[in-house]
């Protein structure tokens, strides 16, 4: 048998010759904005245009009045919760299934977490378990939309309103996506977005609250501001994140294509058995005129009942030997929590079949176009054909 055929983790070669795709890159926009920082001094300054221009630049974009940046999405879901109020003793209420940070932010607080599961078919926060969650303890829900899904925001806003309870809404995962003709993080009270180091719009570190309501964002400045700041994002991180903000949407297009591509290429992908073995969560997403999703990851269901016999996590390693960033999801947050620590509601089967299922692609991939996607799909299809000898391979 010809190396080729073999999969890059029994010693074939990788179908992606190339490393696994760098992220930021090197973008000509954002080495001309470097040079203007260190032309015009304003790299070295604790103010300068820069910060004024993203702020003004972020609110257009996403249509609000108020932009507060800061120093990561952690510290932003923080200054969230904080601006909407919510103190030690609280409850606030979030999925099972999400960003660690954000259950740490509750308990930073002093506030108690309580979670809820998530659908079966999306696998965001199941909103039907809003109401028998709310108590007289409530200040507030995180939702959170994630790996390129989304969770429906009227009917949050709904419970949210009856019940006298803010929403904060994440939108780290799904920036610049629009969910009915709004931009994902402007339909809750507050909204909230990341510039980590992997996320679409990067300066290393960084975050943004974004909110129409003076008195969350009022709240929110007395908070951080201490006669310094104290959750500061810097001049030169404001100036790399200018240009790509120009640019988000153009890319948003491109991975939305890709996605629908691989997804269509992954449908025709099923085993011997005719199992298809990587399902991707977006097929259950509806999309619409005024909705278009944003891929920080793609989520994939690996097949738990595949008859290829492999692991989920030997799986991640086998296509990461292809040189595709593909790896298992979160862990449920009810798994990796003391239980003394958060309240739930129900038994949270779907949090934890995701906790044991679900893989996401990272988004740089995306932007190669097809070549790309069929590669994926050739090096799942390669490996699925070699499980076994993939699966005896030791877990590194
Ligand atoms: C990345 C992320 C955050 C914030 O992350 P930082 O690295 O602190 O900027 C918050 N929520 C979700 C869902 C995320 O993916």
């Amino acid at each position: 048998m010809s190396a080729s055929e073999l999969p890059a983790i029994l010693g074939g070669t990788p179908l992606r010759t190339e490393a696994l795709p760098e992220w930021p890159g090197n973008w000509p926009e954002v080495a001309d904005a470097l040079n203007a920082c260190l032309s015009d001094g304003s790299w070295g300054k604790y103010h300068g245009p820069n910060c004024e221009a993203l702020t003004e630049q972020l609110n257009n974009f996403h249509n609000v009045t108020e932009t507060i940046l800061c120093a990561s999405g952690t510290a932003a879901v923080e200054l969230a919760l904080r601006g909407v109020r919510v103190e030690a003793g609280d409850e606030v209420i979030l999925a099972a299934y999400d960003f660690k940070a954000n259950f740490q932010n509750v308990l930073a607080i002093g506030a108690t977490p309580v979670l809820v599961d998530i659908d079966p078919a999306s696998w965001q926060m199941d909103v039907s378990q809003l109401e028998a969650a709310i108590s007289k303890k409530t200040k507030a829900i995180i939702v959170s939309h994630l790996h390129g899904g989304r969770v429906p925001m009227q009917p949050v806003m709904e419970s949210a309103d009856r019940h006298g309870v803010s929403v904060v809404e994440d939108a780290c995962q799904a920036t610049g996506a629009m969910f009915d003709g709004r931009r994902a993080g402007t339909a809750g009270h507050v909204g909230v977005l990341s510039f980590g180091g992997s996320k679409l719009l990067t300066s290393g570190r960084g975050g943004a609250v974004m909110t129409d309501h003076p008195e969350i964002a009022q709240r929110i400045r007395l908070f951080t501001q201490r006669g310094n700041e104290a959750y500061p994002l810097s001049e030169m991180q404001a100036a790399v994140l200018k240009p790509q903000l120009e640019r988000l949407e153009e890319r948003n297009i491109v991975r939305w294509d890709s996605v629908r591509r691989l997804s269509n290429q992954l449908t025709q992908l099923t085993s011997a058995q005719g199992d298809q073995i990587l399902r991707p969560l977006v097929d259950a997403c509806p999309v619409g005129d005024e909705d278009r999703p944003a891929f920080f990851k793609v989520g994939l269901q690996f097949d738990p009942t595949n008859s290829t016999g492999l692991s989920r996590d030997k799986f991640s390693q086998a296509m990461r030997a292809e040189t595709v960033a593909l790896d298992p999801g979160f862990r449920s947050l009810n798994r990796i929590h003391s239980k003394r620590r958060f309240r739930t509601v129900g038994e949270l089967p779907v949090a934890n079949h995701c906790d044991e299922h679900v893989l996401v692609l990272h988004h740089p991939i995306l932007l190669e176009g097809d070549v790309a996607t069929r590669q994926i799909c050739a090096s799942v299809e390669r490996i699925c054909r070699h499980a076994a000898e993939v699966s005896a391979t030791p877990v590194c």
